[in-house]
């Protein structure tokens, strides 16, 4: 009763900007809490296809992924883009100390990782409890040894906390310039288990100057303690080789507009991952999520008046699928008239972020009614940028939405061997396929210019 007479209320504010109607927006959201789509689709990424680097047999099996359960899905116009992609692959990894006190270390690779000789490296380490240690220290200060940069990382619900830490991933280079043999940092993590966190380590593609890899949070701080009773030494094996002429794809597929088919709203996740999980809450998630969502509104009787288009983004890790998506639409960007990704996993929704301008308009004013039983609030802040894919499509003018998750036990997972299915909660997963359908629904149905949006 009480959506019935919020439809009559709000129906007044639709006569300047059209939008979709509250009544079918709160059916496709209980419509979402229920269905199976998401969680089939994740089950199924992940245990056909397991992890897929960029560059690996899997990459290109997960092409083929996307592309029959999108057709499957009654998605239009389905196809992969290619786009040239230099890819890097770990061998053999192992990591000791050999004194004064010999033990086995878990450690990753980080990705674009030199290799070691055959034998490995051994050297004394030194240890830095920050990363702003590091980069205080004269050049030449390491000369000869592996430094080993112990920052841990802040536990937030917007995943603020790593946005501050993960700079110390990426401090191969500030190593190598004081001498460093090699490079080891405190995974970017707010887990204690001693699964280590791998990621990119170098800024732009390229094999770094000196080897480096990701140590189990524990074993960094064992290391760190070792260090304060005298000289530690450790060896470390890391085996890796790149591909310099490998292949990716962004595959999307269209849930058509009735009206507009021509304007597009662009969303998904990315289909590539890292290799020690199985790549579910990175970023499997986000791509059956918008997945589902695009999905469940395209069986509405009528279409909303533009096209939803989903994209799985196929480089996400190292770069290179945003610039794609960038190159290969630039004649259509005008057309491009909203993009959201999700890429921070399978916990819940808490807040949907729009375009400068947008969160106040009256023909949206149906979104906060039918994101409130979730728990879901539409923030007076504007959206910035929602995942690294968009990033192009954004700095040439694509205005950006955001559907904001709770990260909190995020990078407890993240980039490491426990990013499987185990850790993806599938109510919360559905509470996102419910946000993002009623969010995707309405925006598509309006005639909101969300570039312009006082007009
Ligand atoms: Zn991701
Ligand atoms: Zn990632």
């Amino acid at each position: 009763m009480r959506c019935i007479i919020a439809v009559v209320a709000l129906s007044c504010f639709s006569l300047s900007a059209l939008a979709g109607d509250l009544g079918t927006a709160a059916a496709l959201r209980d419509r979402a809490l229920g269905d199976p789509t998401a969680y089939r689709l994740l089950e199924s990424l992940t245990t056909e296809i397991g992890p897929r680097m960029v560059g690996s047999p899997a990459a290109q099996h997960a092409r083929d992924w996307g592309i029959a359960e999108l057709r499957a899905l009654g998605f239009a116009h389905v196809h992969a883009e290619a786009f040239a992609k230099p890819s890097w692959a770990r061998g053999d990894e192992s990591a000791e100390v050999t004194a004064p006190f010999p033990q086995r270390l878990w450690v990753i690779g980080l990705g674009w990782s030199a290799p070691t000789p055959p034998s490995g490296i051994e050297a004394p380490i030194v240890v830095l409890k920050s990363y702003a240690e590091l980069l205080a220290a004269r050049p030449g200060a390491f000369k000869g040894r592996i430094v080993v940069v112990d920052q841990p990382m802040t536990r937030t619900m917007d995943g603020a906390g790593y946005g501050a830490a993960v700079e110390a991933r990426y401090g191969v280079l500030e190593a190598a310039k004081r001498g460093a043999v090699a490079y080891l940092v405190r995974s970017i993590s707010t887990s204690q288990t001693r699964a280590p966190h791998t990621g990119i380590g170098m800024p732009t593609a390229g094999l770094s100057p000196i080897p480096m890899a990701a140590l189990g949070v524990p074993d960094a701080d064992l290391l760190a303690d070792m260090a304060t009773r005298g000289a530690v030494r450790v060896r470390l094996k890391l085996q890796s080789f790149v591909r310099p002429n490998s292949l990716a794809w962004n595959v999307s597929g269209d849930i058509l507009g009735s009206a507009r088919p021509d304007q597009v709203i662009v969303v998904g996740g990315h289909l590539d991952s890292w290799d020690p999980g199985t790549g579910a809450i990175d970023d499997g998630a986000g791509v059956v999520i918008t997945t589902a969502a695009a999905h469940l509104v395209g069986l509405l009787p009528r279409h909303p008046r533009r096209t939803i288009r989903v994209v799985m983004f196929g480089s996400e890790e190292t770069g290179g699928s945003s610039a794609a998506y960038l190159a290969a639409h630039k004649a259509q960007l005008g057309k491009i008239m909203l993009a959201g990704e999700s890429d921070l996993g399978s916990d819940r929704v808490y807040a949907v972020k729009l375009p400068a301008g947008v969160a106040g308009l009256p023909a949206l004013a149906p979104l906060a009614v039918v994101l409130a039983p979730l728990r879901v609030f539409v923030s007076p802040d504007p959206a910035k940028s929602s995942g690294s894919d968009l990033d192009d499509m954004e700095k040439a003018g694509v205005p950006e939405f955001a559907v904001n998750q709770d990260a909190t036990r995020y990078f407890d997972y993240h980039h490491s061997a426990d990013d499987t299915l185990a850790v993806v909660d599938p109510a919360q997963l559905n509470q996102n396929v419910a946000a993002w359908a009623a969010v995707l629904y309405l925006a598509a149905d309006s005639t909101i210019d969300f570039r312009k949006p006082g007009r």
